[in-house]
C-alpha cells in the first residue's frame, strides 16, 4: 500500500498526517516488527482510526499490532469525552478480554512429578464451554444482572475468593455505573450459563515458572521468585460480550447518517459519547466488562481449589495470591495530560494492555511506588513476561502497552502447518503438558502460529513504556 512512514527512533514510527486525518499514526516497532507491517491492512486501520471526531495526540499502535474489525488489534485511541466519540470495535467483540496472574508458594521442583495430575485436575475443575458441568449452576436473571452490576464482587460475595483479590483488579473487578437495561435479552440469555467458564480458542489457563528476573526490586513487591509457580488466566465476557459487541455495532452503523460522520471504514461505527447511543453503548461495555472480572475471579478460585485438591495443601501453605488482573479490550474514561493540561478522555485499548505509572492512585497501595504490572502472555511453548508501567507510558500512550505477542500465521495456515505433526508430544518434549477439548484449538494456537512475544516486550521496554520484571516458561496449559 501507499501509505507513508517516517521512522521517529529505533522503536518509534509515524505516519504523518494526510487529509481527512485528525491526528497522525504513530506505531511502536522495531525494524524487523514494521519491516513485516509494510503490506498489512493493520496500517492502514492506524489510519482510518485517525479519521475519528475528536481523537487524540496520535492513532497509536503497540508492537503486537494486527489486524483487526475496525480498529487494528494493539492500538489504542483516546477521544475527547466532551466532543468525541466511542467506537465498540475499538474495543473488540471479547468485552474485557484480560489476564490475570497468581503467584504461590510452590516452586517448579515440588511440583514437577505431579504436573499430569494438576492439569487434569484444573481440566476437570474449569469448565471451557458452556457451564454444564460448572461449579455456577445457571443463573436467574436477577443474578446475572447482579453479576452485570456488581462485576468480581459477586464472585466474593458467593464464596469465590476474597475481598483482597479485588484490591488487585484493574477497577476493582467494577466498573460502576453499569446499567443492565442496555444490554439485550439475547445477550443476557447468552451469558446465564457461562459464568466461570473459560471458553475456547485463544483463552487459556497456564501454569508457568518464573524463568528469569530482569528487576529484582520490583520483582519482590510484586512476590515474584526464581523457579516459582505462578498461573495465568486469560479468558473475557464469552458470548455475552460478543453479544453486546453485535447488538451495539448493528445500531451503529445504522445511526452513522444522524451523526453526520464520513468515516472511512464502516467497521469504525462509533457514536458521540455524550449521545443516547454513546451512553448505552457504554453501559453495556460496562455490563460486559463486570462479568468478564466475574468470571475471571471464579475461575481463579476454582484453579486455588484445584492446586490444594492436587498438592493436599492448605490455603496457608499454597499462598495462592493475585498479582494482578488486567483488561486488554476496553473503552476507560480516563484523565490525562494533554498539550500540557488535564484533560478527560476515553481511551479504547483494543489488544493493549493499562501501564499506568508508580503514584497513580488507582494502583493498590502495595504497587503505589512501582507502578502497574503489565500481564504480556506469549504462547503456550516458549515464554510469557511481567512488566511495569512507567510515567513514559502516561506521558506517550495514554498509559498504555502491548498486550501479547499477536498472530504469524491465521487459524487456518496453523491448521494446514500442524497436518502430520504430532503436537502434544511436540510440547511435552518442550516440557509443557497440554489438556484441551479438541486438537484443532491446539493446532490453532500452536507456539509457531505467534510472533516472538520477546520481540514485542523488548519495543515497549526499549522505549521505556513498560519495563520487563519477569519472564515466566509454561510447564501445564488447558484450553477449550
Ligand atoms: P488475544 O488473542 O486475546 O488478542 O491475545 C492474547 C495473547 O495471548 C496472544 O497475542 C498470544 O500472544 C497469547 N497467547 C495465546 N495463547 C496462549 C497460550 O496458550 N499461552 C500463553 N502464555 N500465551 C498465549
Ligand atoms: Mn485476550
Ligand atoms: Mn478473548
Amino acid at each position: 500500500n501507499d501509505i507513508k512512514i517516517e521512522k521517529i527512533n529505533d522503536n518509534l514510527w509515524e505516519i504523518p498526517k494526510t487529509a481527512g486525518m485528525n491526528v497522525p499514526g504513530r506505531i511502536y516497532a522495531s525494524e524487523k516488527i514494521i519491516s513485516q507491517l509494510l503490506n498489512d491492512e493493520a496500517l492502514k486501520q492506524v489510519v482510518n482510526v485517525a479519521h475519528l471526531p475528536g481523537i487524540q495526540k496520535y492513532s497509536l499502535a503497540m508492537p503486537d499490532i494486527h489486524w483487526g474489525y475496525g480498529f487494528p488489534i494493539g492500538g489504542v485511541a483516546a477521544t475527547d469525552f466532551y466532543d468525541g466519540v466511542i467506537s465498540p470495535g475499538g474495543v473488540g467483540y471479547d468485552i474485557n478480554c484480560g489476564v490475570r496472574l497468581a503467584t504461590t508458594s510452590l516452586n517448579k521442583n515440588e511440583i514437577s512429578k505431579r504436573i499430569k495430575t494438576l492439569v487434569e485436575n484444573l481440566f476437570k475443575d474449569i469448565p471451557t464451554g458452556v457451564g454444564a458441568s460448572g461449579a455456577i449452576k445457571k443463573l436467574s436473571g436477577k443474578e446475572i444482572k447482579n453479576i452485570l452490576t456488581n462485576g468480581a464482587e459477586w464472585a466474593v460475595q458467593n464464596g469465590f475468593g476474597n475481598n483482597e483479590d479485588l484490591l488487585f483488579t484493574e477497577e476493582n473487578g467494577r466498573l460502576k455505573d453499569a446499567n443492565p437495561n442496555s444490554v439485550s435479552k439475547r445477550a443476557i440469555e447468552r451469558g446465564l450459563d457461562q459464568a466461570g467458564t473459560l471458553g475456547s480458542g485463544n483463552h487459556f489457563l497456564e501454569i508457568d515458572f518464573v524463568e528469569k528476573i530482569f528487576d529484582q526490586e520490583v520483582a519482590e513487591i510484586f512476590g515474584l521468585f526464581e523457579n516459582q509457580i505462578v498461573i495465568q488466566i486469560h479468558t473475557g465476557s464469552r458470548g455475552l460480550g460478543y453479544q453486546i459487541c453485535d447488538d451495539y455495532l448493528k445500531l451503529l452503523v445504522q445511526s452513522e447518517k444522524k451523526f453526520g460522520f464520513n468515516l472511512p471504514d464502516k467497521q469504525l461505527a462509533c457514536a458521540p459519547i455524550q449521545s443516547d447511543e454513546g451512553q448505552d453503548y457504554l453501559s453495556a461495555m460496562k455490563c460486559a466488562a463486570n462479568f468478564a472480572w466475574n468470571n475471571r475471579q471464579i475461575i481463579m478460585h476454582l484453579a486455588k481449589k484445584s492446586f490444594q485438591k492436587t498438592f493436599n495443601i492448605s490455603e496457608v501453605e499454597l499462598n495462592f495470591q493475585l498479582l494482578y488482573d488486567v483488561s486488554h479490550n476496553i473503552a476507560k474514561i480516563e484523565e490525562h495530560i494533554i498539550d500540557g493540561e488535564l484533560k478527560k478522555v476515553c481511551v479504547h485499548r483494543k489488544g493493549a494492555t493499562r501501564a499506568f505509572s508508580s503514584q497513580n492512585k488507582t494502583l493498590p497501595e502495595k504497587y503505589f511506588d512501582v507502578g502497574q504490572p503489565v500481564l504480556i502472555p506469549g504462547d503456550m511453548g516458549r515464554y510469557s513476561f511481567i512488566s511495569v508501567g512507567t510515567s513514559k507510558a502516561m506521558d506517550e500512550t495514554f498509559g498504555s502497552s502491548c498486550h501479547g505477542a499477536g498472530r504469524l500465521q491465521s487459524r487456518n495456515q496453523a491448521l494446514k502447518i500442524a497436518k502430520g505433526k504430532n503436537l502434544i508430544e511436540e510440547l511435552n518434549k518442550a516440557g509443557v503438558t497440554i489438556q484441551a477439548k479438541g486438537m484443532k484449538t491446539i493446532a490453532e494456537e500452536m507456539p509457531f502460529a505467534y510472533k516472538d512475544v520477546s520481540d514485542v516486550v523488548d519495543v515497549m521496554h526499549n522505549s521505556g513504556i513498560s519495563k520487563k520484571v519477569a519472564m515466566l516458561k509454561p510447564i501445564g496449559v488447558i484450553k477449550g
